[in-house]
């Protein structure tokens, strides 16, 4: 049976998981976070304590490095080796660990089957950098969503603000601007919308606005 692919491409903070989670939960197709899986291998390089600028060494644990999504409880959680890193992958120190993991087309290759086998056996919402150009070439609907960096800054912001750890507007906007220009000026597979994708510039709208445009735009293109 053909299964239905959506490809959900774009820069960090721009709404991306949180419109994938909602769309596949409203759709009934499986969320697959690839983020999750670049934040792995940073993981693992600085659990070995290794530097995520040294290849050679980065080669060599890709081999012993086992990363798999699992349904736990109706969430979908990612572990490395056995361990469930979910939350481990989600700190400042493995974000900028993983844009400069990513810019290896080692690294890249390593994930690139991973991420086709799991679209190839169920309906899924995809969301990444490079789905739309390159993991998933032939996705039934592709989406570029994108919003301004200062949108994006303030909602991450927002996010965050009551934590502990707490950090301030201006160094989460540093961020991600460095995040992007990363994502965007690598030489293999950069961040950029797929010729045959819809651009969504999503600055100032509501989650459930995001939500609503796009599921019009799947409407227009598949039967769902
Ligand atoms: O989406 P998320 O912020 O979790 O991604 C972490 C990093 O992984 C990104 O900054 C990007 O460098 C990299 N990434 C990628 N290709 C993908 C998904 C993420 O290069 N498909």
């Amino acid at each position: 049976m053909k299964t239905v692919n959506i490809a959900i491409d774009g820069p960090a903070g721009a709404g991306k998981s949180s419109l994938a989670k909602k769309l596949a939960f409203h759709l009934g197709y499986t969320y697959i976070d690839t983020g999750a899986l670049y934040r792995s291998v940073a993981f693992e390089v600085i659990r070995k304590g290794l530097s995520p600028n040294d290849l050679e060494r980065i080669k060599d644990i890709l081999v012993d490095t086992d990363i798999s999504f699992q349904h736990v409880d109706g969430t979908q959680r990612v572990f490395v080796n056995g361990e469930d890193v979910s939350e481990k992958i989600r700190t400042n120190e493995i974000s900028s660990a993983a844009s400069t993991v990513s810019a290896f087309p080692e690294v890249r290759s390593y994930l690139l089957d991973l991420q086709r086998n799991i679209a190839r056996t169920e309906n899924i919402v995809m969301d990444g950098r490079d789905i739309g150009t390159v993991v998933l070439p032939n996705a039934d609907v592709k989406i570029f969503l994108t919003a301004s960096a200062e949108d994006r800054a303030t909602r991450r912001f927002e996010e965050q603000k009551d934590d502990e750890n707490a950090v301030s507007y201006n160094d989460i906007l540093q961020a991600i601007i460095i995040r992007d220009k990363n994502d965007t000026e690598r030489e293999v597979s950069p961040l950029k919308p797929a010729s045959d994708s819809v651009l969504l510039d999503n600055s100032g709208f509501t989650p459930e606005q995001t939500l609503e445009t796009v599921l019009e735009i799947i409407g227009r293109k598949i039967n769902v």
